[in-house]
């Protein structure tokens, strides 16, 4: 199984290379009754994926791989900053209330709760239906009084890899991480200015797939 999407004929080449390898493009080229320069692009496709390895002055191998190592490369190569959607965020002193209601208006799962716009904390739906069930006043509550609070909060950079932030949210068994700028090293102050979430990865996976 590919995962990247082959043309017919560059999977004819992967069969000439497999049945005759080492071989030569001019040989490939022949077999298939072709120009060199006109399989030149399947060639590099298909080195590229690591599907083929080119040995100078020997010719070309069938690696065994399928293009699965080629969504590997791409996965390694993919930023934070790439997939990032914009930060929900509310202020500690704000109610129970206005959390849940800016819950619903945004339609996310989670929000983030700053101090004076630093990152101070998170809530999850659950925590908010938690609360709620306790019989406390939802309009009096502030939120930070029932937050996940720092230094408790897993975060990511921009400039981590996606792959890091997939493996934060499976550890930690979380829907969201805040993308978060710092502000001040001793006192680890961050600003948050962006959030990944199970839905930012699940979306990538499929661009990945559809070979975007
Ligand atoms: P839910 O509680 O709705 O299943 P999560 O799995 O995201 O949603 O949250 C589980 C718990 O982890 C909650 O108590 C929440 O406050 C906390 N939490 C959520 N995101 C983070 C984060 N990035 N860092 C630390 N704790 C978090």
């Amino acid at each position: 199984m590919n995962a990247i999407q082959l043309s017919e004929r560059q999977e004819k080449i992967i069969e000439i290379v497999k049945n005759n390898e080492p071989i030569t493009s001019s040989d490939i080229a022949g077999k298939l009754e072709l120009t060199r320069s006109t399989i030149r692009p399947d060639l590099s496709i298909l080195t590229m994926a690591d599907i083929l390895d080119a040995k100078p002055k020997v010719g070309y191998f069938y690696t065994g791989k399928s293009g699965f190592s080629y969504i590997a490369k791409a996965i390694e190569e993919i930023k934070v900053s790439d997939v990032q959607a914009v930060p929900v965020v509310i202020e500690e002193e704000r109610s129970l209330y206005d959390t849940i209601v800016l819950m619903f208006l945004e339609d996310v799962s989670s929000v983030f709760i700053t101090n004076n716009g630093i990152l101070s904390g998170v809530v999850s739906r659950k925590d908010l239906l938690k609360s709620s069930i306790g019989g406390v006043d939802l309009n009096k509550l502030p939120i930070g009084m029932i937050m996940t609070r720092m230094p408790n909060i897993v975060t990511v950079e921009p400039k981590d890899r996606v792959l890091e932030a997939a493996m934060k949210l499976i550890e930690h068994e979380i829907d969201s991480l805040p993308v978060i700028r710092e502000v001040d090293k001793k006192n680890k102050e961050y600003k948050i200015i962006g959030r990944i979430t199970k839905t930012n990865i699940t979306r990538l996976f499929l661009e990945l797939g559809k070979g975007k």
